[in-house]
Order: structure tokens, then sequence, then C-alpha cells
């Protein structure tokens, strides 16, 4: 059996083809430009490879409410060309296969909750810190849609007093985190890519402080057994361990697990499929859309 991976990112989408077994036997990466010139290359790479089902995580936001006319398409993305494109509708309408859809976080949680570094694990979430901020959900085995899907990149968090850009650069808000942490809010404190800066520049206690904060706020309103942490930001090695210290002293004691507690190094960990964790989870989507019909 031949399953297709669609991993759709705001610049780039990610293609694979997987058996059923979870080897990837083949992937491609194209650039994501409009949907007039993106999709056609797409719908051909899956066609001529003959995929009996296709997995979809995609940006978003998309709507994902069971029942809804647009069920599968992406809303309101600033990115113009895609906002209202009906993603899923024009895959299987072309493809003529059971398709999954699923955002590109909630499909990387998935993955690292049965394969990865939650593995076992009933609650988890997975962020990704880069050009964006994002995070999947997974709580009681299955992933967070609700009225929408769940948006951790624009909690809003307490300002550093330290921060000189303290409103952030989010065009919606002030002080939310994907405008204090992610990858051009550090570029636009310092003037350069976070990968230019030594270890000890002032711009990683901010970002330390923001995403335990983030960390703190997930675990008081998610109880995640795990939360894994991703993204480019992320490569830097020792921002994770002064993260996980953080996020303890920010908890300030009332949270009394030792999983917590005691074992924090295994608790706040990075993903083990990275950085093909949300191509893998497109992959399970896949596998588990072969039951269904096309509608
Ligand atoms: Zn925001």
């Amino acid at each position: 059996m031949r399953i297709g991976a669609l991993e759709a990112g705001g610049t780039k989408m990610v293609l694979g083809i997987f058996d059923e077994e979870g080897h990837l036997l083949e992937d491609t990466k194209l650039p994501t430009r409009s949907p007039a010139q993106t999709m056609p290359e797409i719908i051909s790479f899956f066609r001529e490879r003959e995929i009996e089902t296709l997995g979809i995580g995609t940006f978003g936001p998309v709507d994902l409410r069971p029942g809804s006319p647009t069920y599968g398409g992406i809303t309101a993305t600033p990115k113009l060309d895609w906002r209202n494109y009906p993603m899923l509708a024009k895959l299987q309408e072309e493809l003529q296969v059971p398709c999954a859809i699923d955002t590109d976080v909630n499909a990387a949680v998935l993955a690292e909750c049965r394969l990865g570094a939650a593995r076992g694990c009933e609650n988890a979430v997975y962020v990704t810190v880069g050009t964006g901020i994002g995070a999947g959900i997974f709580a009681g085995g299955k992933t967070v849609h609700g009225l929408m899907h769940p948006e951790v990149g624009h909690m809003l968090l307490k300002p550093n007093p330290l921060d000189p850009l303290p409103q952030g650069i989010c065009p919606y808000h002030e002080s939310c985190l994907e405008g204090l942490a992610s990858g051009p809010a550090i570029a636009k404190r310092t003037g350069a890519g976070g990968e230019a800066l030594p270890d000890d520049d002032p711009v990683f206690t901010l970002e330390t402080d923001y995403l335990a904060q983030m960390c703190v706020n997930l675990i008081m309103t998610v109880s995640p057994e795990r939360i894994m942490i991703g993204g480019g930001v992320m490569e830097r090695e020792y921002l994770l361990d002064r993260i996980r210290k953080e996020t303890v002293r920010l908890l300030g004691g009332y949270i009394q697990m030792p999983e917590i507690t005691a074992r924090i190094d295994s608790y706040i960990v990075r993903p083990e499929l990275y950085p093909i964790s949300g191509l893998i989870g497109a992959w399970l989507l896949g596998r588990d859309a072969g039951g269904n019909a096309v509608s």
C-alpha cells in the first residue's frame, strides 16, 4: 500500500510516499507559492505515484469542524492567495483517494505520541519555535480541535521588564508568544539572525523567560504528560535546559508532581522525529484514512 503524506507549510511543501509500515520510500520539497502554481505540482506528484490514501498536515488556520461545508479548507490566513482555499476538497477531488487532514503541528504531536518522544502519552504538547510559533495538543488520546484548533503561538504573556521590544512584533496582538519569541522577534531586537548570536546574548534570557511562561501556561491549562519543543530557534543546545529550570521556578512550588519537580529533564524534551514529525504524522493520518470512503 502506498500512502501519501503532505506537510503543507507557509514557506515549503514537503511531500512523502510511505508504505503501510511507515518506511519513507520517497520525499520531495516544493516552495509554497500560490495555490494555482503549487497545487498542480502536488497533485501530479501524488497521482504519478498512485497513492491509495493521503494524510495532510497543513498550516492554518484551517476549518476542522466535522460537518462544516468548508471542512478542511484554509480560513483567515495572512497568506492572501490561500485564504478560503479548499485544501482537502481539492485534493480529494483530484486524487480520488481517501484523505484526512489536521494542522501541521497536530500531525507532529500525533507522530511524537505514537512513535517519538511522547510514546505512550495520551496527553502531550508539541511546540515549534521558528519563523512562527505553533503547537499541537494531544489530549485523551486525540488531537485537540474544539471550536477551531489551539493557537498556542498567540497566547498573551507578561513582557520581561528588560525587554527592549515588550510589545513584540505580532500584527494582531501586543505581547503574544509568537510576537515576543519567534525567530523574527529575536532578529528585530538584535538586528541579526539568532544563529549569529553568542549564547550569552541577553536576548536568550528573554527567550528563556517567554518559553518558560508558555510551558507554565500549558501545564496549568492542558496538564500534559510531556512538552516537546523543537524548531529552528531551539537548535541552540543550552536553551532547553534553561527553559526547564525557569519553568520550575515560575511554577513556584504550586504543582507538586515528581514528573515535573524531580524529572523536568524528561518532562520538557526535544521532539525525537524532528524535522519530519509533521510528515510522519501526515502518514499516520493517511494510513488511518484508508478505511474511509471518499465522500
Ligand atoms: Zn499574536
